[in-house]
């Protein structure tokens, strides 16, 4: 089974929700899809023992061979090459490796070479996984695929997705049998709780919320989980105790019996609920 963790904004608590769950399932293989910033090592203290660049291909002009004549630049959809007064000039960080630009000259002047965008690195026992993109770097998706052809088919798989609800966590949770959105009980949380419900009602994937930080006035979000038919599976106290093992790399279900049985039951609900 393939768990999606997500979270419409950054600092719900996504990684504590993804990190407790793995490590409350035996065998269990955790991806960290958050590839601008990847942090669920810092939990679960992978022994990474390999690294994979991830290459992608971009356009190179041959000089010798270009007139000038403007297909190319006429051709990108994404701006990403433009021939000024007879030049060219390439843009790679934003190509998006379409090959348009090739089948456009006409002199044969444009190859493709590989330029490493970021690395995917694993662990040695395959039950860890992260993307990594370059600082700079504004397109993640090749790195998510790469992660993704190295899902497990044989244990339980939680995928960390990146905050948001760009097409990085589209491309991260096509394919899952269940989505956990965790929110926090404030306005900008039920806002960003409401588009990721958009997101993943139109991708037809099963899902619940997750409440972390809860405290007794979560009205907000419990009544719009109930008017919308919405499964609250779990609510995280807003604790001290909680933010300081955090603050030391430390896991609620590290250090806490009660905690490892509430996300035990967190993956029961989980499997029932989940694309059969
Ligand atoms: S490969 Fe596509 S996106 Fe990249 S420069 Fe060429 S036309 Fe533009
Ligand atoms: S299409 Fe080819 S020949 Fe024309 S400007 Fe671009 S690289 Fe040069």
């Amino acid at each position: 089974m393939k768990i999606a963790v997500l979270s419409g904004k950054g600092g719900t608590g996504k990684t504590t929700v993804s990190a407790s769950l793995a490590a409350s399932i035996d065998g269990c293989q955790y991806v960290d899809c958050d590839v601008e910033e990847p942090n669920g090592a810092i939990f679960l203290k992978p022994d990474i023992t390999q690294s994979i660049s991830v290459n992608v291909p971009v356009p190179e002009v041959d000089a010798s061979k270009c007139n000038g004549c403007g297909n190319c630049g006429k051709a990108c959809q994404f701006h990403a090459i433009a021939v000024i007064k007879g030049k060219v000039l390439l843009f790679p960080e934003i190509c998006h490796h379409c090959g348009a630009c090739l089948i456009a000259c006409p002199q044969g002047a444009i190859h493709e070479v590989d330029r490493t965008i970021g690395v995917i690195e694993i662990s040695n026992s395959n039950t860890f996984l992260q993307g990594r993109l370059n600082i700079g770097e504004p397109i993640s998706i090749p790195i998510i695929r790469e992660l993704k052809k190295r899902l497990r088919n044989d244990v339980a798989v939680v995928l960390d997705c990146s905050p948001g609800a760009s097409c990085t966590v589209v491309q991260s949770v096509d394919g899952c049998d269940y989505c956990i959105l965790v929110t926090e009980p404030t306005p900008f949380g039920l806002h960003d709780l409401k588009i990721a419900v958009q997101l993943i009602k139109k991708m037809g994937i099963p899902f619940g919320v997750v409440v972390n930080k809860a405290t007794a006035d979560n009205g907000s979000i419990q009544e719009y989980c109930a008017e919308n038919y919405i499964e609250v599976l779990m609510e995280i106290p807003f604790s001290q105790e909680i933010a300081q093992a955090y603050s030391n790399g430390i896991l609620p279900v590290q250090n806490n019996e009660q905690w490892k049985q509430k996300f035990a039951e967190l993956y029961q609900k989980v499997e029932r609920g989940a694309v059969k």
